[in-house]
């Protein structure tokens, strides 16, 4: 199987956004993103990808296992339209001299503008 380039991908997710998990073994959850990295085209997604670390105590923690989301390539996602509730691609379009992010399935703005 051919591995698509990331590199220079746009990632329309922005941190705050509902998606939806597509494959791994979170598919089909949703769940809000907490961070993106632009460099590695990665996200973070709440209590997605989680994985548990043994942690030795410290000064400040007492050790034990934490769990930690790890970042999840932003193409295993997709936005939910906060207006239609769908899963849905992202267009952009010009709202004056702004750029913003329209469902394509409603056709309604996501971005507050
Ligand atoms: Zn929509």
């Amino acid at each position: 199987m051919k591995r698509t380039k990331v590199k220079n991908q746009k990632i329309r997710i922005k941190k705050g956004d509902t998606v939806l998990v597509l494959s791994g073994k979170n598919k089909d959850k949703k769940a809000k993103v907490l961070s993106v990295s632009t460099d590695t085209g990665k996200i973070v997604v709440e209590g997605v990808n989680v994985v548990k670390k043994h942690q030795k105590p410290t000064r400040n923690f007492q050790g034990g296992i934490i769990e930690k989301p790890l970042p999840l390539f932003a193409s295993k996602v997709m936005l939910v339209c906060p207006r239609c509730s769908e899963p849905t691609r992202i267009g952009i379009k010009l709202s004056g001299d702004k750029r913003v992010r329209v469902c394509k399935k409603c056709e309604e703005i996501v971005d507050k503008v």
